[in-house]
């Protein structure tokens, strides 16, 4: 496939069940009109839309004829599996209004883990946006247990835009944004944070959803802005319910956006290094000494043999290992060239082949 322009605004929307239901158990059809009018606006400012939403357990519900969302796992997938296909009809008819068109794709945690499958993800996203479609994204529930979910949209959502390199995250929940006090219980608010770090103060005025049929809250969209902002990709939080919505993700543009901004706080990661250091699923971990922790970290360099102390659980050429120092602190990851048991046999010695190349190596923050 030939290389695929990179667009000048790509935007990653996540659309959380609160704002959908109205914290009920079936999709308003006046929230979601508000919510695709928003996307619709800003396709026809030329950018390209990603949409996370949530929405499927929630739908699902009223088709199991059950009132409250309940506890079993097996129930939770049942309401899943009926409320995604009527989410998306629902997309579908809904965005068919301006002219829009949309597909499905259902991620878990194991298709971000395992690199040929993220690529594949990735280039699905893309193609669909070469083609005008907007790409509609929910975490595969029905088949979703513990150990394979990303376990809240927030995070999904910033995993993805990360994923896709997009050049903003748009929050939309059903407050205007971050405040410096706020009663989840009484409404009352202080003060709107308007351009703001994510400091540890910011993390605490964050609470979580008091809403039965809602994951998250506040904490997990900051939770997710960290992931974004990290990744040199700024984060708005926002409210589907204004009548337009203005976003703006330049820092000091002066530019007027609506909600709270939380701007990048590092440069992009290559994104081949991101997914080593943050999507990677690790096989194993290799201990070395300080000699070549400093190597690696200020000098680059790949990681040798001679620099290895210990080589923990046994993994296969080609896996992903943890890289940690001898009091035990992971600082990095990295692709190995060797089986452990390879490994094991070259271990402080010197060999003709680095063990993870520095290409293949990512240092963790
Ligand atoms: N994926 C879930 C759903 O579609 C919601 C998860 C969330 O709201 O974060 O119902």
């Amino acid at each position: 496939m030939k290389k695929l322009k990179r667009y000048s605004q790509k935007i990653v929307v996540k659309v959380g069940s609160s704002i959908l239901t109205g914290g009920g158990t079936t999709i308003v059809a006046e929230n979601l009109k508000k919510v695709v009018g928003h996307i619709a606006h800003f396709c026809q400012e030329g950018k390209s839309i990603i949409v996370v939403t949530s929405g499927a357990i929630a739908s699902g519900l009223a088709v199991l004829g059950l009132k409250k969302k309940p506890k079993e796992l097996e129930l939770l997938q049942a309401a899943a599996a009926a409320g995604q296909n009527i989410l998306m009809q629902s997309y579908s008819h809904s965005l068919s209004h301006y002219g829009l068109k949309c597909a499905q794709i259902l991620l878990t945690k194991e298709d971000f883990q395992d690199r040929q499958r993220y690529l594949n993800a990735r280039n699905t996203i893309n193609a669909l946006l070469k083609c005008s479609v907007i790409p509609i994204i929910n975490e595969n529930d029905a088949i979703s247990i513990d150990e394979i979910k990303f376990g809240d949209n927030d995070t999904l959502s910033a995993r993805v835009a990360a994923a896709v390199e997009a050049d903003g995250l748009l929050i939309l929940t059903d407050i205007e944004g971050v405040y410096d006090r706020f009663n989840a219980k009484t409404g009352a608010r202080g003060n709107l944070l308007k351009d703001t770090p994510i400091t540890p103060e910011v993390e605490k005025m964050a609470c979580g959803t008091d809403k039965d049929s809602c994951v998250g809250g506040m904490s997990t969209k900051i939770a997710a802005a960290k992931i974004a902002t990290r990744q040199g990709i700024p984060t708005i939080i926002t409210s589907s319910n204004l009548d337009s919505l203005s976003i703006s993700f330049k820092k000091d543009s002066g530019e007027y956006f609506d909600g709270t901004r939380f701007s990048a706080v590092a440069a992009a990661k290559n994104s081949k290094k991101h997914w080593l250091a943050y999507e990677a699923k690790v096989k194993g971990s290799l201990v070395v000494d300080d000699g070549a922790k400093k190597a690696l970290i200020d000098g680059g360099k790949s990681l040798l043999a001679c620099g290895i102390h210990e080589c923990r659980e046994s993994f296969k050429q080609g896996d992903v290992v943890a890289i940690c120092d001898k009091q035990g602190q992971i600082f990095a990851k990295g692709k190995v060239n060797f089986s452990s048991s390879d490994i094991v046999s070259i271990l402080g010695k010197k060999a003709k082949k680095e063990v993870i190349h520095c290409d293949e190596l990512s240092i963790l923050e």
